[in-house]
């Protein structure tokens, strides 16, 4: 049986598990779940214990081999454009939904203060992160490193992909003889990156059911009773944006047929799903864009790691849909300034959300201060607090599926895509 047919058996398995067990309130399954979870964080780790040596050795070798420098600038450019525009456009989807459906104004306000007193802990916590957050400037700077290596160290993607994509450039302009050695020693590095993520996929499977069946069991289902239809209009909007906009983008911006995309990269959503990552997804990303959607190395190495950074459709599109929300709940009527000033400061926020579980929530307060909630950061968050978790599941997979849709469009566009059969694939799997 093909990898990705086992893991989306392990992603029924969990999902199924995971509601026996909390609807059904087994203890013993719960338990046994919670036991198991360190077996999926493993996993977690394993994949993401290659994305530093991938990412450099990969985007070395890709800039280096790019051959021209001019090259490098338009692929650059439209990447960022297309991220740009991609970002608004989810960001106006989720406020019209919201606009149309008020998820906020059905909230009592008993229901309310419950749900903040509830959470007001945790929340304090993000907001504790939330104040080590650098400054817009700091921000800006921060792509240039100081030292690539403390970046590699700190995971910090942005500035090492700065030096890397520089590194790869200065290489490109040597004489062969000195650059070739080099380039063959990352050319080892990542082909061996690859046979790593290779053996640690045959985990996946069970570490996608542990993963999603601990979350879902532990899930508090009367919150979502409470929340359900502010989720129903995350989960709406994103499923819109991801099938509809985005393969819409894939079928007019790649030429390839939306339907085979989405088989192809079905992997790639699993493991964001189960590990609500877009950086721990980065590996399969790579993988997948290169070996079963037949973009070039190059653009793939260098739009992939930077959008697992920056280009975040569905946080975006979750935090316009949570802060109308809020507003909402509060009373507050956001008008048309009001929500250009969720279009921008969201998209910013988006940017500057780091490809982990969970940052989200902790950008989101970037949007409520603009719109004037400051005083209410900590209970604003509460009241989404409890329903985040199997949100970030989704809106990863919607940051994952985005930078996929942008790579095979900046492949297409310069002419390197070739997306291989049913046939090619098979033969390249023996
Ligand atoms: N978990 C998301 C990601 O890694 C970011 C977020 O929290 O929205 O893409």
């Amino acid at each position: 049986m093909q990898l990705y047919a086992k893991i989306l058996i392990g992603m029924v398995a969990g999902v199924v598990t995971g509601i026996a067990a909390n609807f059904g309130k087994i203890v013993w399954l719960q338990d046994t779940l919670r036991a198991l979870e360190p077996l999926g964080d493993g996993f977690i780790r394993a994949i993401t214990m290659v994305v530093i040596p991938l990412v450099v050795a990969s985007l070395l070798v890709g800039t280096a081999s790019l051959g021209d420098i001019r090259k490098l600038g338009r692929i650059g450019l439209r990447t960022v454009v297309y991220f740009l525009l991609s970002t608004v456009l989810a960001i106006v989807l989720g406020l019209l939904l919201s606009n149309l459906f008020k998820p906020g104004s059905r909230i009592d306000s008993a229901t309310r203060d419950s749900l903040s007193a509830q959470f007001a802990g945790e929340a304090a916590g993000k907001l504790d992160l939330s104040g080590k957050q650098p400054s817009y400037s700091e921000v800006l700077l921060n792509v240039i490193p100081r030292n690539p290596v403390a970046s590699a160290a700190n995971f910090d993607l942005l500035p090492l992909i700065t030096f890397t994509v520089l590194f790869g450039a200065a290489l490109s302009v040597l004489p062969k003889q000195r650059s070739a050695p080099v380039i063959a020693f990352f050319d080892g590095v990542n082909e061996a990156s690859m046979v790593i993520i290779g053996w640690v996929m045959h985990l996946a499977p069970y570490a996608v059911f542990v993963l999603i069946a601990a979350v879902i069991s532990r899930f508090g289902m009367d919150l979502l009773q409470s929340l359900l239809l502010y989720s129903a209009i995350v989960a709406v909007g994103l499923f819109i944006h991801t099938y509809f906009c985005l393969g819409l983008f894939v079928r007019f911006l790649s030429g390839m047929s939306p339907w085979l995309f989405f088989k192809r990269i079905l992997p790639v959503q699993l493991v964001a799903f189960s590990t609500s990552s877009s950086n721990a997804t980065l590996p399969v990303s790579l993988e997948t864009a290169e070996t079963r959607l037949g973009t070039s190395n190059s653009i793939a190495s260098f739009v992939l790691p930077l959008g697992a950074t920056i280009n975040m459709n569905g946080t975006a599109l979750y935090q316009a849909v949570a802060v109308m929300f809020i507003g909402q709940i509060y009373g507050l009527e956001f008008g048309l300034a009001d929500q250009l000033k969720i279009v921008l400061t969201a998209t910013l926020a988006a940017i500057g959300t780091a490809g982990v579980p969970s940052a989200g929530i902790i950008t989101i307060i970037i949007v409520l201060q603009s719109l004037g909630l400051g005083s209410q950061l900590a209970a604003g968050i509460s009241l989404i607090l409890g329903v985040d978790r199997i949100l970030d599941m989704m809106r990863t997979v919607t940051n994952v599926t985005g930078d996929l849709v942008c790579c095979a469009y900046v492949s297409k566009s310069e002419g390197e895509m070739a997306v291989p059969t049913e046939a090619e694939l098979s033969r390249l799997k023996q």
